[in-house]
């Protein structure tokens, strides 16, 4: 054990993944977890459908590698499928362990066994799930666990601003040794020190204008591996969702594919349909094929939005199939049994992220990466749906045997120096920052969104090198702010998708760009990786 003021595993994120890691070394360890915000400010708590493992009998690990594999496009690593396909099961009797109550069916002899849904490029019902809302399920449940459990101190409302490395402190070998930490109630900037330290803090679809995810997912740890030294790849593939509530007061409110599913209709405003224009599945084609279609015609119309229909439905039906959609659109005087849903894409899920091996481990000796922060292999081009909770199990666990195999073996980490704020006094001039928050997330949304061309991501590149050095420059003035730290990251997570996007020299999985609409022939597909 660490002295008092240090811990064992300082683990940033306590959505899913930082969660299940905090759990599994919580017997052995001392831990911290700190979050941006509130303890359930994650995409984890939002996840609607479920945790994909093979429970079916019909199933087979081998059809949840194919699955996997075929979404990828090309580009999953098979040892990291193989792994996580195999671990499935025992991660989900963990969670059940850990008190989460997934719904349930009986069986034709009276016995009560999981629930499987079907979700979208898997071949069997593999989706465990918790109703339409197993991330709050998973969330509050792990949440319970962890406040319970004295060996684990969860900070809520600490915001990590840089991790701390051992070279900055004159030490020849290098790894890493802390973290400076803004609390945001007191306004002060702690040195957190540990000796290993995991990033879990989730993905980056907030640099984008239109997003299903919650405010927390602005890349941050993305950006913290980067400064730090750390390879990142695969960042061009950013999953867009087809179908998020389009309203000025509606924050990053997912209408479900399901919605579609029982026979909704996408129409431009005056009425007209127009998937038929780019697939015979019509509204039932893949998530990509749906996203580019809609902002083709938004592209194309200069309109804000498109509308989804499904009012020819029975309102009983519309009421029965989607109660939490139906009374979530009623408190902005949409009802979907009358009217039609004004929805956008939105990005949804980052594939790509800090690069780390079997066991999470990223370039730099001490650091951790897990869930949507890291870049596994898993995922490939494309994320086959429900496929990233488990990827946060599964690596958080990877993690776990890794750090308590090594961590006797890590020296206590030394005293940390403190934040430095001699140089810069309260800025006078928050307009900055808001006004380059919306200028980033607009062109990145205009440019190097769904569809992209290497004008427009040339484009978008000169004015990330403007903001870049602006931010830099108000960064060295001014006291920290989470807004400005955010942006911070933000700005560097949108210059890796647009250097990713610009090394990829044709359409795969989630990438598409019109100067290169085929995949290239390659029987060995390269993933993007990107040094600092
Ligand atoms: C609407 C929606 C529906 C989804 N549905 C599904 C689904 O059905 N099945 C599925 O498998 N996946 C689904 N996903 C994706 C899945 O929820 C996420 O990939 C997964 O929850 C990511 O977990 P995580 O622990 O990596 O990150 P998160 O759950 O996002 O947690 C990130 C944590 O990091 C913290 N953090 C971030 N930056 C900092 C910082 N600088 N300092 C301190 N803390 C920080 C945050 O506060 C938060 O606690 C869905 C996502 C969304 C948004």
């Amino acid at each position: 054990m660490v002295k008092n003021s240090a811990y064992d595993v300082l683990i940033i994120g306590s959505g899913g993944a930082g969660l299940s890691l905090a759990l599994k070394l919580a017997d052995h360890a001392k831990i911290a977890v700190v979050s941006k915000f509130a303890l359930n400010d994650s995409s984890t708590y939002y996840a609607q459908g479920g945790i994909s493992a093979v429970f079916d009998a019909q199933d087979s690990i081998e059809s949840h590698i194919e699955d996997t594999m075929n979404a990828g496009a090309g580009l999953c690593d098979p040892e990291i499928v193989r792994l996580t396909a195999t671990k499935a099961k025992e991660s989900i009797n963990w969670l059940m362990q850990q008190g989460v109550d997934f719904t349930q069916q009986q069986t034709d002899d009276g016995q009560q066994q999981l629930h499987l849904n079907r979700e979208g490029g898997h071949s069997h019902r593999r989706i465990v799930h918790a109703a339409d809302a197993t991330g709050k399920e998973v969330a509050i449940s792990l949440g319970l666990q962890a406040k319970q459990h004295p060996n684990i101190n969860l900070f809520k409302a600490h915001n990590a601003i840089d991790l701390i490395t051992s070279d900055k402190l004159g030490e020849v070998e290098n790894r890493v040794v802390g973290a400076y930490v803004l609390d945001t109630d007191q306004q002060i900037v702690k040195s957190m020190a540990a000796r290993i330290v995991v990033l879990a803090t989730g993905g980056a679809s907030k640099v984008y204008l239109y997003t299903s995810n919650p405010d927390v997912a602005t890349g941050d740890g993305i950006a913290l591996a980067w400064r730090a030294g750390c390879r990142i790849a695969n960042m061009e593939f950013m999953q867009f969702h087809p179908t998020c509530l389009y309203h000025p007061d509606a924050r990053s409110y997912l209408i479900s594919e399901a919605v579609r599913g029982e026979g909704g209709k996408l129409l431009l405003p005056n009425g007209q349909p127009f998937m038929q224009l780019y697939d015979q599945r019509l509204e039932l084609a893949p998530r990509d094929i749906v996203a580019r279609a809609i902002d083709d015609q938004m592209k194309k119309l200069g309109i804000d939005c498109v509308y989804l229909d499904i009012s020819h439905k029975p309102a009983e039906f519309i009421r029965q199939h989607f109660p939490t959609i139906h009374e979530h659109c009623l408190k902005f005087n949409l009802d979907m049994t009358k009217h039609r849903i004004p929805v956008v894409p939105a990005a949804h899920y980052t594939c790509g992220g800090v690069v780390t091996d079997s066991h999470a481990q990223t370039d730099l000796p001490g650091l951790y990466a897990i869930g949507e922060a890291a870049y596994t292999g898993l995922h490939g081009a494309n994320r086959m749906a429900s496929n990233s909770l488990l990827e946060c199990l599964v690596f958080a666990d990877q993690a776990s045997r890794k750090i308590l195999q090594t961590l006797n073996d890590i020296p206590e980490p030394p005293d940390l120096p403190n934040w430095d704020e001699s140089q810069v006094s309260d800025s006078d001039e928050e307009v900055v920052v808001s006004h380059n928050w919306d200028e980033l997330r607009r062109f990145m949304w205009d440019y190097v969104g769904i569809v992209r061309t290497d004008k427009r991501l040339e484009r978008a590149m000169h004015r990330v090198e403007l903001l870049k050095q602006e931010i830099a420059e108000y960064y060295g003035n001014f006291r920290v702010t989470s807004d400005l730290l955010e942006l911070r990251n933000l700005v560097i997570v949108a210059e890796l998708i647009i250097r990713c996007a610009q090394q990829r020299k044709e359409s795969r999985g989630l990438h598409y760009s019109l100067d290169y609409p085929e995949s290239e022939q390659n029987l060995n597909p390269q993933n993007t990786i990107l040094k600092p």
